[in-house]
């Protein structure tokens, strides 16, 4: 079938925009891609550069020096090197490319059907009104919800702002399980919303996806793509939330975006700070006795 130049460039868009990927695993043909990059609208970067005499990996710009490996490399001739940090995406060289999308914003943003009915408690709903509050002014927020509190109904709303703003949302969390248990409570809310879940194994949907829940590793393959990102902690001991997974999700935003931490176990430092930034929220264990 003969796609015409804007049909072409359409799919691209819509697996392409805000992300930074390999061109090994594209869910569009390579005629697509050489349509594309004819038109001008594909960036390419070195996966990994020599930035002020240390290497750096452009997709998950691991600041450690350790992580770096150099080798003869085969495909170029020369010495190359290849960050481990980020591996488990396939591995990444000097002398490879990352694609990302160079051209317009082509997304139609629409109306979503926004579909949920159940009770917020009163703390519930203080601190979802917080949200909101921070979510339209695209403030960060820190949401100390402890263990029980029913932390998940909370984000629904501010979510649906979000996206009806036309914005890019992302849910993030550490666990795959649990981008499997919040993906489908996501797609009773938002019924008419395309979202992908992502984790490691998951299919690549070729859609533009305004609302994506995903592990924070696989934010690694996103560059300032989301208005808006949720991080939930999700609780997982002995997991801590490290350096590398924040890097993940700062580079994820963009620019004039903001990040809406959800955790039940911030630090005093998180806490004081976000105080002083009026932007703490608690939310205690919910009253299971009726
Ligand atoms: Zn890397
Ligand atoms: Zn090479």
């Amino acid at each position: 079938m003969e796609h015409s130049v804007q049909e072409s460039l359409q799919t691209v868009h819509d697996f392409l925009a805000g992300r930074i990927v390999t061109g090994d695993r594209l869910p569009f043909s390579n005629e697509l891609l050489q349509r594309a990059e004819a038109s001008g609208v594909i960036l390419k970067k070195q996966g990994v550069i020599k930035k002020d005499g240390k290497w750096h990996c452009q997709r998950c710009h691991c600041p450690d020096a350790s992580a770096y490996v150099t080798f003869n490399c085969a495909k170029c001739n020369q010495r190359c090197a290849y960050c481990r940090h980020c591996i488990q995406m396939g591995r990444v060289a000097s002398c490879d490319e990352l694609l990302l999308w160079g051209g317009d914003d082509l997304y139609e943003a629409k109306l979503h059907t926004f579909h949920w009915q159940g009770q917020l408690t009163d703390a519930q709903s203080r601190v979802t009104n917080e949200l909101v509050e921070s979510v339209k002014q695209k403030k960060a927020r820190l949401i100390h919800a402890v263990c029980g509190a029913g932390k998940t109904e909370i984000l629904f709303e501010s979510m649906a702002v979000a996206l009806n703003e036309g914005w890019r949302v992302c849910v993030a969390t550490p666990r795959t399980d649990v981008v499997l248990e919040l993906f489908p409570r996501f797609q009773r809310v938002f019924p008419d919303t395309d979202i992908h879940a992502l984790y490691g194994g998951a299919d690549v949907k070729p859609s533009f996806s305004p609302l994506i829940v995903t592990t924070t590793h696989q934010l690694y393959r996103f560059e300032e793509s989301f208005d808006i990102v949720f991080v939930d902690e999700a609780d997982a001991f002995p997991y801590s939330y490290d350096r590398s997974l924040q890097l993940a999700v700062q580079k994820a935003v963009k620019k004039d975006g903001a990040i809406m931490y959800v955790t039940a176990t911030p630090t005093s430092a998180q806490r004081i700070k976000a105080t002083r930034n009026d932007a703490y929220s608690f939310i205690p264990r919910r009253f299971h006795g009726f």
